[in-house]
């Protein structure tokens, strides 16, 4: 207990171990059966109701530690990858109490969002357009609720010491004003502007989506060789994967370094379908390799349309509209969809041999990320919020933020430097955060709610003002469209921390770690960064930890469409949390992806069977013991212990660095091997015939055995809740006091503790019974065989001298009767020899 440095109440400590000493131990027996899913509900429940997860705002004595937990989107699947993320952050978050902090760790709900309307839709039946704004809101709540539900149930299971009282919806209201109050306030800053820009748009989701939504996937597509007449005759032909977009054909280019192209350039083509001619242009971008050397530019095909009709000053003719349905800009097949038009087109093409041929092609298409279907580029008038202005500052914060793993930190730099545009906050959708806008009717004036005012919907609550500032008209427009969900998630650090509210709100901010998949690096990492840096000038954490992706046992990405998907209770009821904790930290180094392996987690449960027998053996084997610091310590002790000491500073080490791999493995390893296999073996004689070895040496090993097997569970905690608590509260609690092992505080190492000639000996110690064990195994003669002259053969001094001092050892526990060290051995005698273990065992009758 003096190895215990207590940040937290270390005088009261010491008292508690002082008047215990005197009292002796009441330690219970470890019942046989260890039914891991019991001892599991039972902690959660208890840990809930002794509240000892709670941030204590009223504690200024401990420094704090804030974990600004990622509010999942409530899709009802707390999947594996989030078992992932949850265990991460959870194991710091223990290690960072134990370790003296106040640590808070809150739990909110990204409730917001386009599935949750598209569920609520199929599920009543409904239109969200058909029905009231505030009752197809309900609607999604109700469902969002029922998921809630569901997922804070696997967070529950899964140990996470989350503080419950914490707990918020991004949809109630009350976030909503915290939402709306900084939009209020980057307006009057001057980041977030109304504008028709070109946008990203999913014409199934009806709605406009950031650069950060749209992902590329490979599609097989085709490109069309299409021939448009030249006004003097003749024509050029133009290779198109979107014949569909020729109605929106602006202007035509060719490379100014193309040999082939040089006589037309400024000439006039004319563009079929359309009564239209344009001029042929040169550019730089056009890729005189790709096609035929010459392009189209629509309005708009792709992005690097968007930079010429800029760079060129161009018209803008929009021939697809938000349902993805040609508009009357392209005549004849208006109404038609995007399929249709490109079928339509091709075929008239072909009649007046304006198609050359068709080829297949292998393209990078630009997807919603919620539903798959092929973005468009459309111009439309929608909020954005300036955050490019902000890449400098972005790249500067990323390069102080501390990483884990230290490489990630480009992925956000990177996003940062590539985009192109600003962030398209406004959404055509319902159940999402409310603009705080509406118009004045007459002049069209933008009329922003007032801080006072929110949280408010425009749509059902009219300005609390009597005219427009303007122009004096009393009548206004509220602004329909609503937020892009990032825009509520972008905001948590700040209202983590207690933002606008708290006054004290500072003391959180930034938070101490953001912990994030790598896949949303680029959407919730960096939208926090440019959220908080406008807002307060001031990054919004100091840390950022980053978990990789879960992958199916056949190496690819976990998927229910891969069919390599694996329910996340499925696994805790076959083996628990603590095991699937494991699994999760024991996978691979932090932001590595990794593979779900059920022998993974077997292992792990394995691993606390094992350590579950151990504690039983150890709370049977020190009924009898009083706690004393004055133990006689034998060779073996001290190895232990020296062992112990060094783990622990591995262990420290690499929880600091967040290596959660590397902990948990220090922590198996000794525990399995040094101290089950090693320790324990090696000590029992002395626990069973104190007669023969004498009292002392019975309590030096007791002392061990308690000492040490603490210590693993104060190791083990973070990432085994439940049976280090369990096993804490058989044997420790009654004489250490805290009301929970999380609750204790992490050992500090002694390095004065560490005997390194013990630990060169104990290690020839170990190595002599190993080889003998492993001899007798070998010849399958039982373990217990005595064995009638043991001879072991030193290859100098120091060794004999060790083999001398832990005599007592070698021969209890190989159940040798004589012991004899020799120097080397002498000429012709039969020999065991195990690596620089040299022996000679004769038995009886083997
Ligand atoms: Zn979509
Ligand atoms: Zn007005």
């Amino acid at each position: 207990m003096k190895n215990d440095k207590c940040y937290l109440f270390p005088r009261l400590f010491l008292l508690h171990s002082l008047q215990n000493n005197r009292e002796g131990l009441k330690v219970k027996s470890l019942p046989k059966q260890c039914n891991i899913l019991e001892i599991e509900e039972k902690w959660q429940k208890k840990w809930e109701e002794l509240g000892i997860y709670r941030f204590n705002w009223n504690d200024h004595k401990r420094p704090t530690f804030s974990i600004d937990t990622p509010p999942p989107y409530p899709s009802g699947d707390f999947h594996m990858g989030n078992v992932l993320n949850w265990t991460y952050f959870d194991i710091l978050a223990r290690y960072k109490r134990m370790r003296g902090y106040n640590v808070y760790f809150p739990q909110g709900w990204d409730c917001h969002g386009l599935p949750t309307e598209v569920e609520a839709e199929e599920r009543y039946g409904v239109k969200k357009t058909d029905v009231p704004p505030g009752k197809f809101r309900k609607m999604c709540e109700e469902l969002v609720e029922k998921y809630i539900g569901v997922m804070k149930t696997a967070i529950k299971r899964l140990g996470c010491s989350i503080d419950w009282t914490t707990e918020y919806r991004t949809m109630d209201p009350d976030y909503w004003r915290r939402v709306q109050l900084s939009f209020i306030i980057l307006y009057d800053k001057g980041f977030i502007y109304r504008g028709t820009h070109p946008i990203n748009w999913c014409p199934r989701c009806e709605t406009a989506i950031a650069d950060a939504e749209v992902e590329y996937e490979s599609r097989k597509s085709t490109l069309s060789y299409i021939r448009f007449p030249l006004e003097e005759g003749g024509f050029l032909t133009i290779a198109t994967s979107r014949p569909e977009l020729i109605p929106a054909c602006v202007t035509v280019a060719v490379n100014p370094h193309d040999e082939r192209y040089r006589e037309y350039i400024g000439r006039k083509i004319h563009i079929p379908t359309t009564t239209r001619t344009v001029q042929i242009i040169t550019d730089e971008m056009v890729d005189p390799k790709f096609g035929t050397g010459v392009v189209m530019i629509c309005t708009y095909g792709d992005k690097a349309d968007v930079k010429t009709v800029r760079k060129y000053g161009l018209p803008v003719i929009m021939c697809i509209d938000e349902k993805g349905k040609m508009t009357s800009n392209a005549g004849k097949y208006a109404g038609l969809t995007v399929e249709e038009a490109r079928k339509a087109i091709t075929q008239d093409l072909e009649k007046e041999g304006l198609l050359e041929k068709i080829e297949p092609l292998d393209q990078e298409v630009g997807v919603c990320w919620r539903c798959k279907t092929p973005i468009e580029i459309l111009e439309r008038e929608q909020w954005f919020m300036k955050t490019r202005i902000l890449t400098d500052q972005v790249k500067k914060s990323a390069l102080e933020v501390k990483w884990y793993p230290d490489y990630m930190k480009h992925r956000l730099i990177d996003w940062a430097k590539s985009l192109d545009w600003d962030w398209v906050i406004s959404r055509q959708r319902v159940f999402a955060t409310p603009i705080p806008i509406w118009y004045c009717n007459k002049c069209s004036e933008i009329i922003l709610a007032k801080p006072e005012w929110l949280p408010i919907d425009p749509k059902t609550t009219p300005p609390k003002t009597d005219r427009c500032p303007k122009c004096g008209n009393k009548t206004f427009t509220p602004e329909k469209d609503v937020l892009d969900t990032w825009f509520d998630s972008s905001l948590t650090c700040a209202v983590h921390a207690g933002w606008p509210d708290r006054e004290d709100w500072r003391r959180l901010f930034p938070a101490d770690v953001h912990p994030s998949g790598i896949d949303i690096i680029r959407t919730w990492a960096y939208y926090l960064m440019v959220r908080h840096l406008a807002l307060f000038n001031e990054k919004p954490y100091k840390s950022c930890l980053i978990n990789g992706m879960v992958l199916g046992s056949d190496g690819r990405k976990m998927s229910k469409s891969l069919g390599n998907y694996i329910a996340t209770p499925e696994v805790f009821n076959k083996y628990g949390a603590d095991a699937t904790r494991q699994w999760a930290a024991a996978g691979g180094s932090t932001g590595s992806d990794i593979p779900f392996r059920w022998p993974d987690v077997e292992y792990g449960w394995r691993f606390l069977i094992k350590l579950w027998n151990a504690a039983r053996f150890v709370s049977n084997q020190i009924k009898d013991y009083t706690p004393t610091e004055d133990a006689e310590l034998q060779v073996l002790d001290r190895w232990l212990l020296t062992k112990l000491e060094k783990t622990t500073v591995r262990v420290t080490e690499a929880l600091e660095k967040c290596q959660f791999n590397i902990a948990l493995e220090e922590v198996r390893n000794f525990t399995w091997h040094v101290f089950c296999d090693d320790y324990i073996e090696a000590a029992k004689d002395r626990l069973y015939r104190p007669e023969k070895y004498g009292e002392n040496k019975k309590r030096a090993a007791q002392y061990t055995l308690y000492k040490a097997l603490y210590r693993i569970l104060q190791l083990l905690a973070p990432i085994c809740p439940h049976i280090t608590e369990e096993i804490y509260y058989a044997i420790y609690q009654q004489q250490m006091k805290h009301k929970s092992i999380h609750l204790s505080c992490w050992p500090t190492p002694h390095k004065e503790l560490i005997d390194e000639e013990a630990e060169r000996r104990g290690d020839l110690l170990i190595a002599v019974i190993n080889a003998v064990r492993r001899n007798k195994a070998e010849r399958r003669i039982s373990l217990n065989t005595p064995i009638k002259r043991l001879t072991i053969y030193a290859i100098n001094k120091e060794y004999a001298e060790s083999l001398l001092l832990g005599r007592e050892d070698i021969v209890g526990t190989c159940k040798a009767e004589s012991l004899e060290i020799l120097p080397e051995k002498g000429k012709g005698e039969a020999i065991e020899k195990y690596e620089e273990i040299k022996f000679k065992a004769e038995y009886e009758n083997v």
